[in-house]
């Protein structure tokens, strides 16, 4: 996609911090983060959002969740962390391309769920 923020983080045109990386999935350092560890983990796949997840592309997720643990070893994460994907307006989803929030590094005592 070629006007996507993400895909073109993937491609090397915008910078990034990188955490992890391979065949499926990027990992970097979100820009502006909410807790002391913030990486944003993205399939190497434009998916606009989780609501786009089909039969067809669901081999990235599932390549995202296997690495997600080592990503967040490799951020220094050690005493647990949070996912969170925000999905459409309403969930105030900034950046169209799927993307999962780790956040870590502190105790995160305020819950939504
Ligand atoms: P959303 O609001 O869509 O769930 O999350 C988008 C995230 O992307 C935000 O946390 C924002 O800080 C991050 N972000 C936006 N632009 C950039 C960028 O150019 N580089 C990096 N590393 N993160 C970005
Ligand atoms: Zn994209």
């Amino acid at each position: 996609m070629q006007d996507c923020l993400f895909c073109k983080i993937i491609a090397g045109s915008v910078p990034s911090k990188k955490v992890y990386e391979d065949e499926h999935v990027y990992a970097f350092y979100d820009i502006a983060p909410n807790a002391p560890v913030h990486v944003l983990v993205i399939p190497k796949l434009h998916i606009a959002s989780a609501d786009e997840v089909d039969f067809g592309n669901s081999e990235y997720v599932a390549r995202i969740f296997e690495a997600i643990p080592n990503i967040a070893k490799l951020a220094g994460i050690v005493n647990g962390y949070r996912i969170i994907s925000n999905c459409g307006e309403d969930a105030s989803q900034t950046v169209k391309h799927l993307h999962f929030h780790i956040l870590g590094g502190k105790v995160m005592k305020e819950k939504l769920v």
